[in-house]
């Protein structure tokens, strides 16, 4: 203390001395009680780390000036939900089919923020190194103040449309929530390094800009000021997790030699469930917008194929090698958005968001977006549901869909190379036979499967009558859907946004 407050050493430290005193020597070994009992889920994965202080932090961010960059970007943030809310900005969306993409994000996405802030204190707790446990505490609360700014925007819409008001418990039940729930309890119930690999390398380095960009453009294109301004504040916080994700394989990958397996294995289990739950992504850009940004195959191709490529031919020196199965869910980025949206359109009545068929005009943009596949195998169903429609008989399929049970989507994917008969695989475990929608995850399930035999899989827990009843009726009450589901054009959030126009019309008429 002395020698800070004394004249010579009163000019102020370079940054990078200056962190270095706040960061280092902060770690002691513990005596009373030993090591592995204190940081007990620090080995048992097979991850070998010799010297804890190689880890070099890149941020150099004080938690001092944490909060105070924190708050700069709250203030702005909370100014314009403000000015949106008084300004009824949500009557200048393109129309109310946009605000479906909000329900399938608050539902799907926000929660598994909330696990993100989970699951990086969890991590950061075992971590028996000062530098990444400091640097997950700050994407602990990050991910706290992600799902807050979301509900707080999202709490506007809520006056007026349908399908936000229970947002978590519809998380917890519904049988497509299912999918991006399994996903994250499957990371946080993994050890500190697989759930690093699995959120803060595959999903926050490798596949977080599939899933936020197409969100924040496709607000912007479609009037929705609010949303693009949190996801812009949430995309601030988000460099700094790329660049953890992509330090944390780095530093495994340099420790030991032998860790360069097992963290690659890790690597090709969480590319292929971020895949899978990025559909929802794949199948919001393309049917869900009223304005499209760009089809789900462009982003796929220039977020994953020439990035992704990108990172893991840096990777190699390391032994890493791009995930197995990269390329058939590039080949399956020509289907995947259609498959999804069939499944939801059939499903519809028991869905927390509404659907519709694409008009000509978007059929035609999926036309020349999907010039190999949309009219030979996707354009055919649409015109049947369309004539159906027509004739008063809208399909809504009544009943249960076989699950995968490895990524929990009902089994409508098609055989890589075969787009017209279905995927199709298995494994016996325990005597009982397990069935899953891909190769990819068919070997996930194979690696761990006294994990995934306990999967809380919706569909067989409805048959077991675990979901309120037998009959829809019973579940639909279990879910809490508030009965405006089933087709957008019967939908009381289009009641009411033909209300607004008219209103509208009168004005300026
Ligand atoms: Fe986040
Ligand atoms: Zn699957």
């Amino acid at each position: 203390m002395n020698a800070i407050n004394s004249g010579a050493s009163k000019k102020r430290l370079p940054l990078k001395e200056k962190y270095r005193h706040l960061t280092r020597g902060l770690h002691w070994d513990t005596t009373y009680q030993p090591m592995n009992k204190v940081f007990p889920h620090a080995a048992y994965e097979g991850i070998k780390i010799h010297d804890w202080d190689k880890w070099e932090d890149p941020f150099r961010l004080t938690m001092d000036a944490y909060w105070k960059f924190q708050a700069e970007k709250e203030r702005k943030l909370y100014a314009v939900l403000d000015t949106f809310a008084q300004n009824n900005g949500q009557t200048n969306f393109t129309d109310a089919r946009y605000v479906n993409t909000m329900k399938l994000f608050l539902t799907g996405v926000s929660p598994l923020e909330y696990m993100a802030h989970r699951g990086f204190g969890h991590a950061g707790r075992q971590m028996a190194g000062v530098g990444p446990r400091v640097a997950c505490q700050m994407q602990s609360l990050d991910e706290l103040r992600h799902v807050q700014t979301q509900i707080h925007t999202m709490s506007h819409l809520n006056k007026y449309f349908s399908g936000f008001h229970e947002f978590p418990h519809l998380h917890s039940r519904m049988w497509y929530l299912s999918v991006p729930k399994s996903f994250f309890d499957d990371a946080v119930t993994a050890g500190p390094f697989e759930f690093m690999t699995a959120i803060g390398f595959s999903f926050e380095y490798v596949l977080t800009n599939l899933l936020f960009v197409p969100f924040m453009s496709g607000a912007a294109y479609n009037g929705d000021m609010a949303t693009m301004t949190f996801g812009f504040s949430a995309q601030s916080d988000e460099a700094r997790h790329m660049t953890l994700g992509l330090e944390v394989i780095k530093f495994m990958l340099e420790q030991d030699e032998q860790n360069v397996p097992i963290v690659q294995k890790w690597i090709d289990k969480w590319f292929w469930r971020g895949h899978r739950m990025l559909g929802l992504v794949a199948m919001m850009m393309d049917y869900m917008l009223p304005k499209r940004i760009m089809s789900w195959k462009e982003a796929w191709s220039m977020y994953f194929t020439e990035a992704g490529g990108a990172l893991f031919a840096d990777l190699a020196r390391y032994g890493i090698r791009l995930p197995k199965y990269a390329e058939v869910a590039t080949a399956e980025a020509d289907h995947i958005s259609h498959q999804n949206w069939a499944i939801f359109y059939q499903y519809t009545h028991a869905a927390g968001f509404h659907t519709w068929l694409p008009s000509d005009e978007e059929m035609d943009w999926l036309s020349a977006k999907y010039p190999d596949t949309f009219d030979k195998y996707y354009r055919p169903r649409f015109d049947l549901w369309r004539e159906m429609e027509k004739e008063g008989k809208r399909f809504y399929n009544m009943g249960l869909p076989q699950l995968c049970s490895t990524c929990q989507i009902p089994m409508g994917y098609t055989e890589p190379g075969d787009p017209t008969s279905i995927a199709f695989r298995s494994s016996k475990y325990n005597g009982d036979t397990y069935h899953f929608c891909s190769d990819g995850c068919k070997d996930i399930f194979d690696n761990e499967p006294e994990k995934f035999s306990q999967a809380w899989l919706p569909v067989h827990q409805i048959f077991q009558g675990n979901c309120g009843g037998a009959t829809m009726e019973d579940v639909l009450k279990w879910y809490k859907l508030d009965g405006d589901n089933m087709d957008y054009a019967q939908s009381l959030d289009k009641k009411m946004w033909d209300e607004w126009q008219a209103g509208k019309n009168r004005v300026s008429g």
